[in-house]
């Protein structure tokens, strides 16, 4: 009868195989965030994107610092998930080019990338505190955290700028618009009302609706 092997050694050859993975995954992010710097036209997720940047150079070399500490060469393994999430961004940065959408496409792009990065050092942070590997576990707590730091941020960005742009010019194309209060029409205030959808009771009313059935 075969027995089991050793829980441990699956769990190591585990988070090895995963430490390569996500060393090759932060690899290409350092090509990918760049490019999404480039492509942002809000400032606040433009720094969002720089700011991350710096961040994944420092957990590149916390990988590298783990994989010293398993008594590995830093090796990276392709990560196909990785690649497609940055194709896909890929293909909003072309499509959405010159829509005002972009922005909110760009921060979609970001989070699943970050969601990612959660899902793979949450599971590794607890493979290596079961093996044992506290030092190893530090390091990989220390970038979880920022994985998730650059989440809520992005989430932020998302709220306050990034979705209400591409609302305001929706609503700018079908000519709903209402000028308020101060005349800029696009106080921080304003932006609010109508992305919760409280600038109802205004001419959209008494119009006809998109299939132009009354
Ligand atoms: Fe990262
Ligand atoms: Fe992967
Ligand atoms: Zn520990
Ligand atoms: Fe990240």
């Amino acid at each position: 009868m075969a027995t089991k092997k050793q829980e441990s050694t699956g769990l190591l050859k585990l988070l090895e195989d995963q430490l390569a993975d996500i060393y090759y995954a932060e690899k290409q992010l350092l090509k990918a965030l760049p490019k999404m710097a480039k492509a942002a036209t809000n400032n606040d997720l433009r720094a969002a994107f720089e700011g991350h940047l710096e961040e994944t150079q420092g957990q590149v070399q916390r990988l590298e610092e783990a994989f010293s500490a398993m008594d590995l060469p830093a090796k990276g393994k392709k990560c196909p998930a990785i690649d497609g999430i940055l194709e896909e961004g890929k293909e909003i940065m072309e499509e959405f080019a010159d829509d005002a959408a972009l922005d909110a496409g760009l921060v979609a792009a970001a989070q699943k990338v970050e969601h990612y990065e959660i899902a793979s050092y949450g599971s590794m942070c607890a493979w290596a505190e079961q093996l044992g590997l506290h030092d190893v576990a530090g390091l990989l707590t220390e970038t979880l955290e920022e994985e998730k730091g650059a989440d809520e941020k992005l989430s932020e960005i998302a709220e306050t700028v990034v979705n209400l742009e591409a609302e305001d010019s929706d609503e700018e194309e079908a000519g709903e618009l209402e000028e308020v209060g101060n005349g800029s029409g696009r106080s921080a205030k304003a932006k609010g009302a109508a992305a919760k959808g409280m600038g109802k009771g205004s001419a959209t009313t008494t119009k006809p609706n998109r299939n132009g059935k009354r």
